[in-house]
């Protein structure tokens, strides 16, 4: 019989798919299943328009594998093929790819492989992966029908020749490669590789997926001997819970399906089940866990969800599909504008794709900020598990994503001693006040008993507490809030005085300069300056800070692994209506040079209010002790 040689670009195709570059070789199961639904789609739409066929609960797909032969068989009772659609079909690749292929053969090998992948699919030909001689038998409907075989092992050619077939549809046998050392094909003859197989990739072809599947009991009568039977199992389950309606679907079969398939043994915070129409349809299925996995901050942690075409599964992790912000969120987005066979490498070009992940990124957001006021604890939940996350996106980018993030973010309000969004705090604000006020520390209750705390407390307005590393740096990206700056009590400007206040405490300052840059000089380079202020109410002293870097930041900026060291502009501030400040003054018209030791313990003394550690503890001991 004479061979057939492929057209030359299907042949460069199945020359890649027998080198294989492909490193999910599994995936030649979905494509073959894959062409199989399809050709039952296209016969069960024949029959509808009147041309016989079958009732549709006749169709389905049967996998039988022989190990001793070492065949893999996938029939389906679909379209079947004409001697001329063999041909055609399986003799040269799809046409629509044909030109892009053109384009990007003369590429660079590697690149271009995974493009041509990208751009039309490996389809049949990826049974060449794990096959060395694939043969098919096919046989259109109607009586009249013949059946021909074709047959192949690669490269060399094909042929084609009538056959025996008395059922209408298609058969095709991979005969399945010898093991190598580095690839065991044996195991796409396991019941078992094959069931997960058809779980993973194909649980949601619309006919039954059917293989007789080998399993032992006891026997009957018997209360230790066990005898194996088989028998015909469905392999997947075919409805996809996502396509089902809202409101067909339990609470709890979301639930379940979320913790099966995304191993979690809690199940979700938040489900979001939505499908949309329009530029692009797509079915979304979206969870919220109730709690961050043990890797979740670390680089292993993956993001991404499953991306489906038409319910065959594409990719299992789509990262694409999320912003690193919402990198939390796990579930599925699937379909029919997708090409099944797209890489993923042209993924992330994909103009679909990127639709799609713009939309799955507002629905995240509306959903989050319903939740802060249709369900407060649950929220309150989700954010002690990623909160950290959505200021780390705040500030990231330069704070790009400010309009989807900083609605969802929230801090502690010293007014009503739990975490609060910026919308709230600003619905609370006085008529006057122009800032949104915060403060730094390391926890609450520090924060809770700095000075500067008490003064703006004092006043009636709202403090947000900021306690993680990346607070601040958040707000600075922020700028503001609708219209509203924010101020760091500790570093910034308060102007909460009135003229008169402020007029007063400049002519102190003035008056006293002398006193006040001796201190300076016996401090040193931890301050910039020392000055008087009336804002302290209780409190002797503290340390602010003024430009851009607050103390904070400081902190959090030495604490990490760079030689670039910063430093925050410190200011040491004494509380004018202390009776220190007189006992100064009093201490340096009698003598100047006392006063370099009442300074640095009022530095030390500023430091360890502020949360910071002191540089020199023994010289402060031996000070406090002289002066005592
Ligand atoms: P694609 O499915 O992307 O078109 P394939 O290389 O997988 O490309 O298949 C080529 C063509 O062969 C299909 O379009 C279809 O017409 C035909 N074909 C493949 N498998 C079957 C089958 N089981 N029954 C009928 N036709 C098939």
């Amino acid at each position: 019989m004479a061979k057939k040689q492929f057209k030359a670009e299907s042949k460069k195709l199945l020359d890649m798919m027998i080198n294989s570059i492909y490193t999910h070789k599994e995936i030649f199961l979905r494509e073959l299943i894959s062409n199989a639904s399809d050709a039952i789609d296209k016969q069960y739409y024949h029959s509808l328009q009147g041309e016989g066929g079958l009732a549709r609960d006749e169709y389905h797909i049967r996998l039988a594998a022989d190990k001793e032969n070492r065949t893999l068989t996938i029939s389906d009772n679909g379209c079947g093929m004409s001697a001329k659609e063999l041909e055609d079909n399986l003799g040269t690749i799809a046409k629509s790819g044909s030109l892009d292929f053109k384009k990007s053969a003369g590429d660079d090998e590697k690149k271009s492989d995974l493009e041509i992948i990208g751009q039309f699919g490996v389809g049949f030909y990826s049974a060449f992966m794990v096959s060395d001689k694939v043969t098919v038998e096919t046989r259109k409907h109607g009586d009249d029908a013949e059946a021909y075989r074709w047959e192949s092992k690669g490269a060399d050619g094909y042929t084609i020749e009538k056959c025996d077939k008395e059922d209408p549809g298609t058969v095709i046998t991979l005969h399945i490669k010898e093991d190598t050392e580095e690839e065991k094909y044996s195991e796409f003859l396991e019941e078992y590789t094959i069931t997960a197989i058809v779980k993973k990739y194909s649980d949601y072809i619309r006919y039954p997926i059917l293989m007789n599947v080998t399993s032992s009991r006891l026997k009957e009568g018997s209360e230790d001997e066990y005898e194996e039977y088989t028998e015909e199992k469905q392999l997947n389950s075919m409805v996809p819970i996502w396509r089902k309606n809202k409101n067909e679907i339990t609470q709890e079969e979301y639930d379940n399906f979320y913790t099966e398939k995304f191993y979690d043994w809690e199940k979700p915070l938040h489900v979001i089940h939505s499908k949309t129409e329009g530029a692009v349809t797509y079915d979304a299925l979206l969870y919220i866990p109730s709690h961050a996995p043990y890797d979740y901050y670390t680089k292993e942690y993956e993001k991404g969800l499953q991306l489906y075409s038409n319910g065959v599964l594409i990719t299992d992790k789509c990262g694409e599909l999320l912003p690193d912000y919402f990198s939390f969120v796990k579930g599925l987005v699937d379909s029919a504008d997708l090409s099944l066979n797209i890489s993923r490498e042209a993924l992330q070009h994909d103009h679909v794709l990127q639709l799609i992940a713009r939309n799955v990124e507002k629905k995240i957001k509306s959903e989050l900020k319903k939740l802060i006021s249709s369900d407060r604890e649950a929220y309150d939940k989700f954010f002690k598990a990623f909160g950290l996350q959505l200021k780390y996106g705040l500030y990231s980018d330069y704070g790009a994503h400010k309009d989807v993030l900083q609605d969802l973010v929230m801090f502690y309000s010293s007014s009503e001693k739990k975490l609060v969004t910026l919308e709230e705090y600003v619905s609370r604000m006085k008529e006057d006040q122009k800032t949104i006020y915060y403060a730094c520390g390391e926890t609450t209750d520090k924060i809770d008993m700095l000075p500067q705390t008490e003064t703006v407390k004092d006043k009636g307005f709202e403090i947000l507490y900021l306690t993680d590393d990346v607070d601040e740096f958040a707000l600075k990206m922020l700028r503001e809030y609708e219209g509203k700056t924010f101020t760091n009590i500790c570093a910034d400007k308060l102007d909460i005085e009135t003229d008169e206040e402020k007029e007063q405490i400049k002519k102190e300052n003035d008056d006293s300069k002398e006193l006040l840059d001796k201190m300076k000089e016996a401090i040193g380079d931890g301050v910039t300056a020392v000055r008087f202020t009336s804002t302290l109410k209780n409190h002797p002293v503290c340390l602010t800070s003024e430009g851009e870097i607050s103390l904070e930041m400081e902190k959090v900026l030495d604490s990490m692994p760079n030689d670039n060291k910063v430093k925050a502009q410190t200011v040491l501030e004494i509380n004018i209506d202390h009776p220190i400040a007189e006992k100064l003054k009093q201490v340096y018209a009698e003598d100047p040079e006392a006063i370099a030791k009442y300074a640095k313990i009022l530095y030390a003394q500023a430091r360890l209010i502020g949360g910071m550690s002191i540089e020199n503890p023994t010289e402060l001991s031996n000070m406090i002790c002289e002066m005592i």
